[in-house]
């Protein structure tokens, strides 16, 4: 089938290209994929509320908070209510919108609980209250409701001509700027780039030119990310066994397990944020449907709402540096 991902095969580079420039994912990132961003989002998952509350629990610069929460609330992600007079206080809650994005929120808290070095930061247990049971989240298909990981999805790519012309606008910019202070996409150790490499590692690029030329991006940058991912756990990098010339990079345990929150973070950015279908499409092996993720609990199997779950609130501040 002209467009489907077939793992052993080479990539075709073109439309790959194009489909990593035009994906959901790529669009998304830019708005939300900037380190301070997640990081208050994900405390107002834990219950911050305050300006105070998330300065003191971030360490982030005040100029900077008042920033991100003023695009939180422009993204309609945060609501603004002003709780004291004078001097004038305000608190933020998620809006209907916001509460969206807690499937990616559950994958975070997944995927740092397993392979993160900053578990203090998010809740130790989660608790389904409907049926009583500390539970982990599980990636599920929403048309089948089996339990769905990367080998259970054939990707398909398709081009989205639409976002790929508003390339030059997004992508493109953040490219020039490419060592983004602001790009570390899970708060944590994964950044915006971490993210789009593995993903091109998901398509089949497993080679440093194959990467370079998909991702658009500068050798030299490239070639210092690589390495840092390769220290960080998230690559492996072996010579090619067929050209030991080359090196052949692959995904690690702690990268495949990255995949849940790149699903739910694309099909959020491509369902309630852009309102474009993504160039890159999962289909669910199981049950032959596309792939929407649906995140259920590991005791009772229902899907976790937002209102429906209790934790502990963290001891230890969400992140230090
Ligand atoms: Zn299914
Ligand atoms: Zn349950």
């Amino acid at each position: 089938m002209p467009g489907t991902v077939t793992p052993g095969f080479a990539p075709d580079l073109d439309r790959t290209r194009d489909a990593i420039a035009s994906s959901t994912l790529s669009h998304g990132l830019m708005v939300l994929g900037d380190r301070w961003t997640t990081a208050v989002l994900l405390g107002a998952f834990t219950g911050v509320q305050k300006f105070e509350d998330w300065q003191s629990q971030l360490g982030i610069p005040r100029s900077t908070l008042t920033d991100r929460l003023k695009k939180l609330v422009a993204l309609d992600l945060l609501r603004q209510r002003v709780y004291q007079q004078r001097p004038q206080r305000c608190a933020y809650h998620l809006t209907q919108a916001g509460l969206k994005l807690y499937d990616q929120v559950l994958m975070i808290w997944m995927w740092e609980k397993r392979w993160g070095s900053r578990k203090g930061m998010l809740p130790a247990k989660l608790t389904h209250l409907p049926c009583g049971h500390h539970f982990v989240p599980v990636l599920a298909c929403s048309a089948c409701h089996h339990k769905t990981g990367m080998n259970d999805l054939q990707l398909t790519l398709k081009i989205n001509h639409k976002l790929l012309g508003t390339q030059g606008k997004t992508v493109r910019s953040s490219r020039v700027s490419g060592s983004d202070e602001a790009g570390m996409g899970l708060g944590l150790r994964v950044d915006r780039w971490s993210l789009l490499i593995i993903n091109a590692v998901i398509l089949g690029c497993h080679y440093f030119d194959q990467l370079a030329y998909v991702l658009g991006i500068a050798s030299s940058v490239l070639s210092r990310r690589l390495s840092g991912m390769v220290d960080t756990n998230l690559l492996l990098c072996q010579q090619d066994q067929s050209d030991t010339r080359r090196n052949i990079y692959r995904l690690t345990p702690a990268s495949r397990d990255l995949f849940a929150y790149l699903v739910c973070f694309s099909t959020w950015a491509s369902r309630d944020h852009l309102h474009q279908p993504s160039s890159i499409r999962p289909i669910h092996k199981h049950c032959g449907q596309a792939f929407v993720p649906q995140v259920l609990c590991s005791a009772c199997g229902d899907p976790v709402k937002p209102w429906e779950v209790s934790f502990d609130l963290p001891t230890k501040t969400f992140v230090t540096a």
